[in-house]
């Protein structure tokens, strides 16, 4: 069934955590879980899927973190690689490559794209005033200014990007501007950096954003407006943790500059496909993916680097054209076919801040609750199409209200009836009008919830698995099989019979929201194989160091999104619940006090 079609090859490239801290549950709501509900589903569907992202370890934030911790910027980035990698593995991102900017490929794909920009003539010279610290002398980061932005007058712009209009600033643009980490006003003093020549792509971006007529109508407007005011973009910096320069003059250690962190971290989406099929003993497969132009990419992020994959990185791969060494005449790079940019998540009504105690980090909200309960919020209740906030009392409720009490419900009442009266799937009699029909309805969800997936529409996805849900639960309840089992056992038998089919098929639809729930419930359901995949870490080792990636055997998934088969007679194992039923208030009082506690002791 749905053989006939093709395998599309589906890039989902997903946006690079920042290795400076831990994560909070703000920066995996927007990209992270997004993202691995449309490759799971994709799978799932039969196509071919490759998920790639990594840590981004270079710049200075990396380098302040590591200062404030007593340790180099690489043992920063080690520490943070590995906490970070950790929490995406738990939450179930079944990435096909999760690795790191600080690897030996990155640095050689980077310094490819970057030369051959340069010796294309897309890279220019200028000297332009750089901010240095009043107090140190040192170069201060453009994240670490602060002024008021000179388009809008948002008081808190950053000297890289206002976050209130979302332009691309520089320091020296800033009304009034501060040094965010001491108050001192920066001093300015002349520099030679290297500029990315993003007016040299004006035309050739708007012509292919014109045609994107099926991106979410935010980023493309927001994108083509940022087209009629395009300037060069430095992506060189004076600072000594990055990508060495591979231009004459600006390469080697007394150059004392470095690629700007933003170029480097771009590029990662090809270079960490460049790892995977190098590690797989297939070094050429990465072309399938980029130099293909059936290949579609889709790329999840947060709507404040929606720039980056619309405008700047498009550019570079404009640029870069057949390449270099690494592209090898052999076909340009495939640019982005769909752009997802989330909102923003808040907390209890503030923004997310680790100083302020207002974080709640992956880490510890996993230890505490599980894993599809937070998937199961960030869906339904996450920024999707516009920002929203977490609170404990609606995350308590939903699990409670619709998890425990729609889904879980159907599936316990469903599962112990079975196995307390039948033991296995128990063979149906003569379907009844209400039998067919429930099973047609429900059956209807592979289009439906497939369809809102396939266009990017998670909450709608999910929403629409839950709807079919609660007509499940409707028919079991009117049926009343545990009535029958006495009076009239083969009737009793076939209601079951049908409420375990629209439990298999709900548990398909619900497989890329709530993986965890999902292979429970299959293994429960009798069956011995995996319907989630198994999320490890394996080591790829490069001349003198080797780091480990997230990745995980997913062939075994594809093609699975068709109808329920449950063969009769198959042996159900003792049902367990599947979600754990929280005390609401207790939740509320317990984590708005450990809040309380993070914020006093709030020296981070
Ligand atoms: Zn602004």
């Amino acid at each position: 069934m749905g053989e006939s079609k093709r395998a599309e090859k589906i890039l989902v490239a997903v946006a690079w955590p920042y290795a400076s801290g831990p994560r909070h549950i703000g920066h995996v709501a927007g990209f992270g879980v997004p993202s691995d509900i449309f490759a799971r589903y994709h799978r799932l569907k039969g196509n071919d899927v490759l998920m790639v992202s990594g840590t981004d370890e270079h710049g200075t934030p990396v380098m302040v973190a590591a200062e404030q911790e007593g340790l180099s910027p690489r043992e920063l980035a080690d520490r943070y690689n590995e906490v970070i990698r950790d929490d995406l593995r738990r939450l179930g991102l079944s990435y096909d490559i999760f690795t790191r900017t600080t690897t030996q490929n990155h640095y050689r794909v980077v310094r490819d794209v970057f030369r051959t920009l340069h010796e294309k003539g897309y890279i220019v010279e200028h000297t332009a005033m750089g901010a240095f610290s009043a107090t140190t002398g040192h170069t201060l980061p453009d994240r670490y200014i602060e002024g008021t932005c000179p388009h809008c007058g948002y008081r808190e712009a950053r000297g890289d990007q206002c976050d209130n209009c979302g332009r691309q600033l520089d320091p020296i643009d800033l009304v009034g501007p501060r040094s965010r980490i001491d108050g001192t006003a920066p001093v300015f003093k002349e520099t030679s950096h290297l500029f990315l020549d993003l007016p040299a792509f004006a035309d050739a971006l708007r012509e292919w954003i014109d045609k994107q007529a099926h991106w979410r109508t935010n980023v493309r407007r927001f994108s083509l407006n940022l087209l009629d005011e395009l300037i060069p973009r430095a992506i060189t910096r004076d600072l000594d943790w990055g990508v060495p320069i591979p231009v004459e003059g600006y390469d080697g250690d007394e150059s004392g500059k470095r690629i700007y962190v933003w170029f480097d971290a771009v590029i990662g989406y090809l270079s960490s496909t460049v790892e995977w099929a190098a590690a797989r003993g297939t070094p050429d497969a990465w072309r399938d993916w980029w130099q293909n132009p059936d290949s579609r990419h889709y790329y999840f992020m947060g709507k404040d680097n929606i720039v980056f994959h619309t405008v700047i990185w498009p550019s570079m791969l404009l640029g870069y054209g057949e390449g270099g060494e690494i592209g090898a005449g052999k076909g340009k790079l495939g640019l982005p076919y769909d752009v997802v940019a989330s909102e923003f998540l808040t907390m209890e009504g503030r923004k997310f801040s680790s100083s302020r105690g207002v974080v709640i980090y992956v880490k510890d909200f996993l230890e505490r609750y599980d894993a599809d309960s937070l998937r199961y919020f960030l869906t339904i209740a996450g920024p999707e199409s516009q920002d929203t906030d977490f609170t404990w009392a609606e995350f308590a409720r939903r699990n409670n209200d619709e998890l425990v009490a729609t889904w879980g419900n159907l599936v316990n009442r469903t599962l112990k009836n079975v196995h307390r009266h039948f033991g296995e799937v128990p063979a149906p009699g003569q379907l009844s009008d209400a039998d067919e029909q429930i099973l047609a309805a429900i059956e209807a969800g592979l289009a439906s919830v497939g369809g809102e997936i396939e266009n990017a529409r998670f909450k709608a996805g999910l929403t629409e698995a839950m709807r079919l849900a609660t007509l499940a639960n409707q028919y079991v309840s009117e049926q009343a099989p545990w009535k029958l089992i006495e009076s009239d056992r083969e009737r009793a038998a076939t209601i079951l019979y049908v409420a375990l089919r629209c439990v298999d098929n709900l548990k398909l639809f619900l497989t890329p929201f709530l993986p965890f729930s999902s292979q429970a419930l299959h293994e429960l359901l009798g069956y011995s194989d995996d319907i989630a995949a198994k999320i490890e870490f394996v080591e790829h080792a490069e001349e003198g160091d080797s780091h480990l990636v997230l990745t995980g055997q997913y062939e075994s998934l594809r093609g699975r999104w068709r109808a329920s088969e449950l063969p009769v007679g198959q042996k159900l194992l003792e049902p367990e619940p599947l979600f754990r039923k929280l005390d609401p208030e207790a939740v509320v009082a317990e984590e708005l006090q450990r809040m309380e506690e993070t914020a006093a002791g709030g020296a981070d």
